[in-house]
Parts: structure tokens; sequence; C-alpha cells
């Protein structure tokens, strides 16, 4: 090896330059290579092989026999040595299949890449001096994985006529079955062109030689893509005196013994250490078999002695298909490397474990090409394709912005492309949009869009019978003894009554905090996904983001609870689902519908309205909005104004299509028979009506004495069955109210909510002692 101990700059640029190949003119010979394959086909590939190979083959392709007879051949151990190999290199390749999310970059504009295999794929690995089985599991197992339709293997023959057993077995368990006996320039060809046994190949994979490489290079221009531009092997082993120098020295002959033409660099900050090294190196020459290939390596390669602060710029200017670091300077060195092939770290870690067994791909760039080629993996094997759907509402979001980049191009072709569907559309559909279901899918958890949901025996079974041995139920008569109806048919009616909503956009849970959660647990991905809702607002928004595993964003109110919809929509932007209580719970106060209207067509994310409250001021609710947003739900609630809290009904209102999204993942009989029943007589036999305008009354009665008592700061006027007011010394107040038997909530201790109480508009004597107890406090 040439040292050099602190080289100037020109002397460490001509260190590390790979020894030249003594340029060949090889095109002539591989024109006529391919012409022949052209002409010929199978018969010049037999006469090429005779020629260079010195053996006449009866068949291309290896029979089924002769798999089986290197079963035979090969030694157990290395057999399950490979299988080792071959399961470490699939564990690692399966981990590169990373499935891209859809992005809707505008709303209605839905974009996604999705990877698919390249059709047909070649490999090729050469004979010669060593059988490189190693390589067929390194490019079959990706291939396997990627699913490559049809992938299949050339190999030159021996003497007789046989490939080596090791490399069929390795063929086999990497899942190649097509495996044919040609190598060379002419198996090149024979890839890139088909023959009347080879398939033509849409990309090429593999090492060869000078003749080999200038074949897949000339392939290139025939539309055939392959690999890497294949060149010697190399290693740039750096190391301080800390590492034993018989590590080191077994790491430069490992990568000299592979050909005469590896190049191989040894970097350390310690001219004796070298020395010990390159001793240490003449010591295992001695018994090394192929000593003849590795000391002619050697002559062409360079030991440096250089500050280890020199090391990264010296290693990214090199640009080593395989880097080994080991010592000190490990961690630091592997931040620092920006050109590499592959990078070995640590004292054990000898390039041979990515050669075979770690897992690693061992086809890397070499010749300086790990500036700006990677190594093979996964997605040598597939192409990437971009999709993109537009949607109605993505054609009315995006078009105008289309149209001006087209005209202000002069490419009046493309902005008519948009220009007819804007005009056709609009006289279609008036935006606001229909809600359709292709926009309602995009809103679902990707895994649940196509699962099948439970069937429970009541729900496959629709009609009239006596006799029911369908659902394991007692058959012992009682009111109960049957499962529920799981469609709720007369509640939904006698609701859909009430409220002037279609049954199929009803949906009800136990209690619109089951409607919630379900919602969330449809539409997000846990650890993934974000919601966000305004603060201070109704707790359980929270809570139901923990318990699903969602990031959440709070919206914080000003002083005086208001938020503008500009903020509401910066801070919700990169959610996916909103929630807005309306009116909100503790403040009693509403967003106009106006206001949410532009948040539900501005955000890109799902909107849920919780309108607990809104049957107090049925004025703002959006419940007869629900059609014309694919990505608005209402939720709604029997709890408050209809006085059946402990019934447990909630509901959400929405377009049919997500109606049904939620009853597949709803439990079966999540509202029992007793429940159903006892709400439908409710409904029918109280007067909610006069008792929901009671109850506004007293709340402008209780606002107006609030308002007069000197401690109270400040009433919040109120939409809803409650009030929110800041008082002096809220939370000595409310423990005075709690020691006379008036519970209120304390809301003083929530952050942005300080020093106020929410109260609930009690019956008109309730609210008397109350305002009694305020007014002495
Ligand atoms: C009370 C309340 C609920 C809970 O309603 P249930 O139907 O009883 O589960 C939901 N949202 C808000 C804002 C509430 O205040």
């Amino acid at each position: 090896m040439k040292t050099l101990i602190n080289p100037s700059q020109n002397a460490l640029i001509e260190g590390l330059t790979r020894p030249k190949l003594e340029p060949l003119d090889l095109d002539p010979l591989i024109l006529k290579v391919f012409s022949e394959v052209r002409r010929n086909g199978d018969k010049a590939l037999n006469a090429w092989t005779l020629q260079f190979d010195g053996v006449t083959i009866q068949s291309l392709a290896v029979s089924e026999n002769e798999f089986a007879e290197a079963e035979k051949l090969v030694s157990e151990e290395l057999k399950t040595a490979i299988r080792t190999a071959a399961r470490n290199i699939e564990r690692f390749h399966r981990s590169q299949e990373n499935r891209e999310q859809e992005v809707e970059t505008t709303p209605g504009v839905i974009c996604w890449r999705k990877s698919v295999p390249v059709q047909t794929v070649g490999l090729y690995v050469p004979g010669g001096t060593a059988p490189l089985f190693s390589t067929v599991l390194m490019l079959g197992i990706p291939a396997k994985i990627a699913g490559n339709p049809v992938r299949y293997l050339c190999t030159p023959p021996d003497k007789q006529g046989k490939i080596h057993p090791a490399i069929l077995v390795a063929a086999k368990i990497a899942g190649i079955t097509l495996v044919y006996k040609v190598g060379g320039a002419q198996a090149i060809a024979a890839m890139s062109l088909g023959t009347e046994t080879i398939p033509k190949a849409d990309k090429l994979f593999g090492p060869g030689n000078q003749y080999v490489t200038a074949a897949k290079i000339y392939a290139q221009n025939l539309g055939i893509a392959i690999d890497l531009p294949a060149g010697p092997s190399e290693v740039l082993v750096a190391s301080d005196g800390s590492i034993s120098a018989s590590f080191v020295a077994a790491d430069l002959l490992a990568q000299a013994e592979h050909g005469a033409d590896s190049h191989v660099v040894f970097l350390t900050d310690d001219e004796s250490y070298l020395n010990s090294v390159l001793s240490e190196v003449e010591r295992q020459l001695e018994k090394l078999p192929r000593n003849n290939i590795a000391r002619t390596a050697l002559k062409s390669s360079t030991a440096i002695v250089s500050k280890s602060e020199n090391w990264p710029e010296i290693i990214n200017y090199y640009a080593p298909e395989h880097v080994i670091v080991m010592g000190e300077y490990e961690e630091f060195l592997v931040d620092e490397i920006t050109n590499a092939g592959s990078v070995f770290i640590g004292k054990n870690t000898a390039e041979s474990f990515g050669d075979y067994a770690s897992g690693t791909n061992h086809t890397l760039p070499t010749s300086g090409f790990a500036r700006a080629f990677s190594g093979v993996s996964l997605d040598s094997f597939v192409k990437k394709i971009s999709y993109q759907r537009v949607s109605d509402q993505g054609l009315l979001k995006l078009g105008q912005t289309v149209i001006t980049m087209a005209e202000a191009e002069n490419l009046q072709g493309h902005a008519n492309a948009v220009k007819v569907r804007l005009e056709a559309g609009i006289s279609g559909f008036q935006s606001p949009l229909n809600a359709d279901s292709r926009d309602i899918k995009r809103f679902i958890r990707k895994d649940l869009r196509n699962m099948q949901p439970y069937s429970s025996a009541r729900n496959e079974y629709e009609g009239i019978s006596q006799v029911f041995l369908d659902a394991n139920e007692n058959p012992f008569d009682s009111p109960y003894n049957r499962y529920p109806d799981p469609k709720q048919r007369k509640l939904k009616k006698a609701i859909s009554a009430l409220k002037k909503i279609q049954v199929e956009q009803l949906f009800l849970g136990n209690g619109s905090d089951e409607v919630l959660d379900l919602i969330l647990r449809l539409t997000t991905t846990p650890f993934q996904d974000s919601v966000a809702y305004l603060n201070p607002s109704y707790g359980m928004y929270s809570t139901l983001a923990k318990i699903n595993g969602l990031r959440t964003r709070e919206i914080n109110l000003d002083e005086r609870f208001g938020v503008s919809i500009s903020e509401i929509l910066l801070q919700a932007a990169d959610s996916r689902v909103l929630i807005l209580c309306n009116p909100n719970n503790p403040t009693g106060k509403v967003i106009s519908k106006s206001g949410l209207l532009e948040i539900i067509q501005k955000f890109e994310g799902l909107v849920v309205i919780d309108e607990a409250y809104i049957d107090f001021c049925p004025e703002h609710s959006l419940a007869d909005e629900v059609m014309n947003y694919s990505n608005l739900l209402v939720v709604q609630t029997l709890s408050k104004a209809y006085g059946m809290a402990g019934l447990r009904i909630g509901m959400a209102i929405a377009a049919n299509e997500w109606i049904r999204a939620l009853n597949r993942i709803k439990p079966p009989y999540n509202l029992s028979t007793q429940v159903q029943e006892t709400a439908i007589s409710q409904l029918k036999t109280i007067p909610w009506n006069t008792l929901k305008a009671e109850i506004i009354r007293e709340r402008e009665r209780l606002f107006d004495l609030l308002r007069s008592v000197p401690s109270v700061i400040e009433v919040f006027p109120s939409e809803a069955n409650f009030i929110l007011f800041r008082i002096q010394n809220a939370s000595a107040v409310y423990n005075k109210l709690l020691e006379n038997g008036v519970v209120v909530r304390d809301r003083s201790t929530q952050s942005n909510c300080s020093d106020t109480l929410r109260v609930s508009i009690g019956t008109q004597e309730e609210n008397n002692k109350f305002i009694q107890l305020i007014q002495n406090a």
C-alpha cells in the first residue's frame, strides 16, 4: 500500500484516485453480440456459450431435476446459513415497504402515490472464480417482496454445463424458479431483447465484468433500466489506535481478495498504529488462499495518516462503497458521513456481515457513485406511480388557479380543460356541494373503509318468525329475553318526527359521549392524527382524544370567550377533526351559522358540531346543512333539553353515507330495549316545549339577578341552560354554596377560566335558593 503521512491536498486527491481500468473499446463487440442475439435468439446464445464457456448447452432453462440435485449437493450447514441470511435480508427489506398517505392538498383534491412492481426483472449473477450465491439472495429477495410478476436469473454454466448448486439453492429460497444458463454480454443482450426462451426484461440487476457492464450500459439505450453502474468493489476503513490492528488488516484484506482491481483505503491518525496494521496485513496475507489477487489490489491501495477532524472530508470526497468506522470517533464520523454506499460501525462490524447475512443489501454504488446513488433496495424493484382525484369541491376550489397559470403560460388548451368542467359543473350543482360518498370515504380511517362489520343474529334475520333459535337467547318469555333492535327503528322514527330529520340521517348512541367516541374511532388514526377544539370547552373532548391516541390542539378563547373564524382555521389547520361545541359549554356562547359554514368550507378535515344545547336555540343548528357538506357531522342529545340524561341517548346527524359508516363500527346493541321504549314514551308524554320555554325564562331572570350582585364581575350571555359568570373569590363562593347544599360547577381551576362558576338553570325554587346564597356571599 502507498502510505501518505499528513498529505497535502494534491497528494490526497492522487492517493484516493481509483485505479483506472485499461480503456477497452468494447463497443464493436457489444454491438455484434446484440445484433446476433436479435437475429438468432437462443441459437446465438448457445454459440457464444460454446465459445466463452466451452460447453454446449442442451436446454437454457435449469430443470426441476437440476434444482433437486442441487438440494442434495449442498451441505445442511450451508443451507441453514443461507436460510438465516435470507430471513434477515427479507426482514430488512420488508421494513422498506412503507405505505404513503393520501394527501388532500386542497379540499377535494386528493393526491397519493403507490409502489407498483416493475413487471419483468432480469437478475444476473456472474460465474467465474467465486459462486456469488449471496448475490442471488440480495437481488431475489427484494424482487420477491416487491412482487415483480416475472423475475428470473441468468448465470453462466461451468464446463459440464451445470450451475453451481449453491446458486440454485439460494434461488429457490429467494423464490426464483426461472434460471437460465447463459452469462456475459450475451446474457445481458438476451434479457434486453428477449429470445425464444428468455423473457425481455424491463430492468436488469446484478454485477459483472467489464463486458457485462458495457452490455448493461448499452441496454439503457434500448430503454431498459439498470440497477447501478457497477465498478470494482472498494472499502475505506477509518480507525484509531484503540482497535486491534488484526481487525483492520483483516477488513482490508477481505476487500482486497475480491479482485485485482479492488480498491482499499485505510485512514488513521496514528503513524505507529499504521505501521502495525501494515505488518499485520503482511502476516495475514501469507495465509490467504487468494493472496495473489489481494496483493495486486493492495499495490494500488492507500493508507493515510491524517488528523481525525479531516476524516469526514476525506471520506466524503472518496465516497466509498463501504466505509468501516471503528474506535473513539465512531459516533462523530457516523453523523458526518454524507457520501457512502453502506456504513459499518464499531469494532465488531466487519463488512462481511453486510456482504452476507445482517440483512442490508450488498449491491452498492462504487467508483464514487455513492455521491448521488443509493444501493439496491426494495425501491429498486418498484416504480412509484402518482395518482390524483379532483372532486366537485376540488374543481371549484383549485380550478381557477390552474386556469390562471395556464393562461399565463399561453397554453389556452390547458386552461380550457378546466374551464369546460367548471362551466358544466356550476349548473349541475351549486356550491355548497352535495355531500358525495367518495368525499366521505376519504375521512374514514383507511383500514376501516372496507371493513366487514360484525353481523349480529338480529341484523341477519329481518323477517317475522315465531321460533328464534338464532341468537342464543333464553327462550322463556320476559320483556327483555330478546336482544334489542340493533337498528333502533321505532326510536329513530320518533326522533325523526321530533327533530324533522330523515331516519337515514340519524345515528343513535349511548349518550352523545359514545357518538363522539365512535366518530373519532372511525375517522382518526391513533398516534398519528390530532383533534382540535376550543379551550375552554366540553372536558370530554380532551379525554376522548387521549383514549383514541390522538394529539390535541386547544384553540384558546380570549378573556371574554370569543375567537375569530380565522384563528380557529389557523389553529386547527393540521388537525384531522375539529370539534366545535355550539352553544359552547361552559360559556353559553354561539358561533354564528355563517361563521360555522365558513369554517366547514375552508377547513380541510372533518368538522363535528356538538349541539348538546341546541334545543334552547334551534335557529343556530346546522342539522339542516348536513346533506350539503361531506365534512360535517352534527351531534345532539336527549340529555339536556329533553330531560333524559339518565337514559343515555345521543345522536349523530349526517349525510346517509356517514350514518352507514358509523353503523358499521357501532357495538350492535348499544341502546337497550328498555331505553328505547322509555324514550319513545317520554317523547310522547312530556310537554318538553313548555318546559324548555320555562327554562329559558328562568335563565333570563337569573342573568339579570346575577348582574346585580356586587361581587359578580361579569355574567356571560348564554343561549343554553346554564350561565357562566365571573365572581370574586369564585372557589370560596363555590364552597359556601356547597355548604348550603347547592352544587354548581367550579370552572375557576381550569386554564383560561379564572374566577368563573357555571350554574345550570334549575327550577324556580332551586334558582331562588342559589341566587339568595350568591347575594349574601
Ligand atoms: C352534556 C354534554 C354532552 C354529553 O351528552 P350525553 O348525550 O349525555 O352523553 C355532550 N356534549 C356537551 C357539550 C355536553 O355539555
